[in-house]
């Protein structure tokens, strides 16, 4: 499932990167509606929600050349969103961080990984090397998290992935994930040492500083916001919406939606509602005619190379 999802973002992103118009519009029908669900839940004006959204594909076929896959392109435009609605809340005074999930107080980044921006005063905090060798190690351990959490997916493993969203994502204490899933807190810290070990060997050079426990735990944090190892497939989330998901798929869609509060999957079940229960609307039709009309030139540009 992952790979032909990820096959299609590769067909349309070669499409777009060719300057097929076809594919462009594909690609905005496909991805506008979640982004849109997303922005509305951060930024208070519908003017500021259409703007951030139209910015964020503008931002993505100025920075096709620049994205490397290591994450889905889901992700990436997510990650693209979350600048603009940062900038927005900058222009207006605000703090900019953007919430990602419940007891989220964290500052945001709000560097995707693939860009070659240099890190902002929070992130340089977490990674004292130079900006290349930062992206290179969070490319190799999203990696290595992601091979990580789609075998505990796979053997559906739902109570480990419960606690490292608990620990990595929502960035809880062993104390209160052991409350919040009836685990002795020393179970918590033993599943937190191995699954830190595990990922830590599939690095091609582990140091000293990421088999470290608390060091591990803010790399993982990142690396856990920006890459979403734990997030259900699209293809899940609408199963959820149905109600045709398995019993346990179900339990930890909700628990990853309610507790641990993913900002990035709500935003998809919201249009996945959407889009099942009410047929699209004339300001939906009308918000897709201006996102394609502000981004075609560059697209022609691009087809003009
Ligand atoms: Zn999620």
């Amino acid at each position: 499932m992952n790979e032909s999802s990820n096959q299609i973002d590769d067909d349309l992103l070669n499409g777009v990167r060719n300057g097929s118009s076809a594919a462009w519009d594909e690609l905005v029908s496909q991805f506008h509606g979640r982004l849109l669900s997303f922005a509305r839940r951060r930024l208070k004006q519908n003017a500021d929600v259409e703007d951030a959204v139209q910015e964020t594909f503008l931002s993505l076929v100025k920075s096709l050349e620049s994205f490397r896959g290591d994450a889905s392109l889901e992700t990436w435009l997510f990650q693209l969103l979350r600048r603009r609605i940062a900038d927005a809340h900058r222009r207006a005074g605000r703090n900019p961080h953007v919430q990602l999930c419940l007891s989220d107080s964290q500052p945001d980044s709000e560097t995707p990984g693939s860009t070659s921006q240099p890190p902002t005063d929070q992130s340089a905090s977490w990674y004292v090397h130079n900006e290349e060798q930062r992206v290179q190690d969070q490319s190799a351990l999203l990696q290595a998290v992601t091979a990580a959490t789609e075998r505990l997916k796979t053997e559906r493993r739902f109570r480990d992935l419960k606690t490292f969203d608990l620990l990595f994502f929502a960035h809880r204490k062993n104390q209160a994930i052991a409350e919040e899933l009836g685990l002795e807190e020393t179970a918590v810290a033993v599943l937190k040492h191995r699954f830190i070990q595990r990922v830590s060997r599939q690095l091609e050079s582990p140091s000293q500083d990421n088999t470290e426990s608390g060091r591990s735990s803010e790399l993982l944090t990142e690396v856990w916001r920006d890459g979403r190892p734990s997030c259900p497939k699209r293809t899940t989330l609408g199963k959820y919406v149905l109600g045709t998901l398995s019993d346990d798929w179900d339990d930890f869609v909700t628990f990853h939606v309610e507790r641990t509060g993913c900002e990035f999957c709500a935003a998809n079940l919201e249009d996945l509602s959407t889009e099942i229960n009410t047929p699209a609307d004339d300001s939906d039709q009308l918000l897709r005619g201006r996102i394609l009309e502000s981004t075609v030139g560059f697209l022609n540009h691009r087809r003009d190379q």
